[in-house]
């Protein structure tokens, strides 16, 4: 294969321990093929998304630099925000339409993103619209870049959230969809190489590498929110901390969690079940799998109704 026609992964990376790590080993695997064969069989496109919050931290940027740094050989592209979904998904503005978000005559992209994002009434349907808008920029992202197919960092541990979360809010019927390695909705792979390893396992990694970069990833415990108000916490958050400390004493559920749930549906994206518009998963109907014939499947009607327009 020509030089210019290599495979071009995409990699995102989150500051967390799990994406540091699958960065390093397959910096680490590459290496050894430039040692042995003098070529490596694929490229690395490493993205960043900067999330709502998280802006004022200065932090970012320099562990950015620090990853540069330290992986020289790869292509890193420049620090994305959330917002960047309107810039770089040229669908997206016509498929909130759906969720009854239109934009306004000379509103800019940052604009009409703060007032989709303030017309939540929940927190679970502003956690669940910024994990969807999330998904959509690295897809278009790595589109745009090439990329034949995504590489997540999810942990075992993060996918049983994942999973659990996704029946929680009504997304059931797109669970293994969301879990899967292959062919996506979104027209690209998704593969998640560190799918059998638990959060706390790679913490492990990560401290007996001695790598700066990962012992600090390591070390650093996401904080447990207080969770005297319940109604203030999302589903996601929720179940990321139940899962995060139960986890750790029941691995082996954990694990099952996430085997049973890539098993549910045996469908796999062949072109002839319908996505939806906003969250681009397969419709599989609301309950008892009765197709539906709203442009939105049955959790994103259900974030609907949480979005005041
Ligand atoms: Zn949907």
């Amino acid at each position: 294969m020509p030089e210019d026609q290599k495979c071009r992964l995409f990699l995102p990376v989150s500051g967390g321990i799990s994406s540091l790590v699958l960065l390093q080993i397959l910096d680490g695997q590459l290496q050894r093929q430039v040692a042995n064969r003098n070529r490596t069989a694929y490229d690395i496109v490493v993205a960043r998304v900067v999330l709502p919050g998280e802006e004022e931290q200065p932090t970012i940027t320099g562990q950015s630099e620090d990853l540069k740094t330290r992986f020289p050989t790869h292509t890193f592209l420049p620090l994305l925000e959330l917002h960047d979904v309107l810039r770089l998904d040229s669908k997206i503005s016509h498929d909130l339409e759906y969720l009854g978000i239109a934009r306004e005559e000379d509103e800019s992209d940052k604009e009409l993103f703060d007032r989709l994002i303030s017309s939540t009434t929940s927190n679970t349907a502003r956690a669940d619209l910024q994990s969807i808008l999330l998904q959509r920029l690295l897809v278009a992202t790595a589109k745009r870049e090439g990329c034949e197919g995504i590489l997540w960092g999810h942990s075992d541990t993060r996918l049983a959230a994942l999973a659990l979360a996704d029946v929680a809010k009504g997304r059931g019927g797109s669970v293994s969809s969301t879990i899967a390695d292959g062919s996506s909705m979104h027209g690209i792979d998704f593969s998640y190489p560190l799918r059998e390893l638990y959060e706390a396992e790679l913490r492990l990694y990560g401290h007996a590498t001695s790598e700066p970069l990962l012992v600090e990833a390591a070390d650093y415990a996401t904080p447990v929110k207080a969770q005297a108000n319940i109604r203030a916490t999302s589903i996601d958050d929720l179940l990321s901390t139940y899962i995060t400390s139960q986890g750790e004493k029941y691995p082996s559920i954990m694990a099952n969690v996430v085997r049973t749930a890539s098993k549910l549906e045996a469908r796999r994206p062949d072109g002839t079940i319908a996505a939806c518009r906003v969250c681009v998963m397969p419709m599989t109907g609301g309950l008892g799998g009765q197709t539906t014939t709203s442009d939105l499947c049955y959790g994103c009607q259900r974030m609907r109704q949480d979005i005041r327009t």
